[in-house]
């Protein structure tokens, strides 16, 4: 299966939109806003930022793994 490695976060405060590319082998738990600065974190059920603002989820999570065990 293809794994989607790049993902466009969504800032929640600001709308700010920014490409990342998702580390494979690691969660991504916090990351701040390149506009407004604000420090997000995963929603609640969500193992990483990606899967809570992203457009696509992460990679072990796309692979249906179990992401940070
Ligand atoms: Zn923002």
């Amino acid at each position: 299966m293809t794994i989607t490695i790049e993902s466009v976060i969504t800032c929640p405060t600001c709308g700010h939109q920014a490409a990342e590319i998702m580390p494979t082998d690691a969660c991504t738990y916090f990351y701040v806003c390149a506009s407004c600065q604000t420090l997000l974190k995963p929603l609640a059920g969500d193992c990483c930022v990606f899967c809570s603002y992203g457009s696509a989820k992460c990679p072990p999570i796309q692979e249906q793994k179990t992401c940070c065990a």
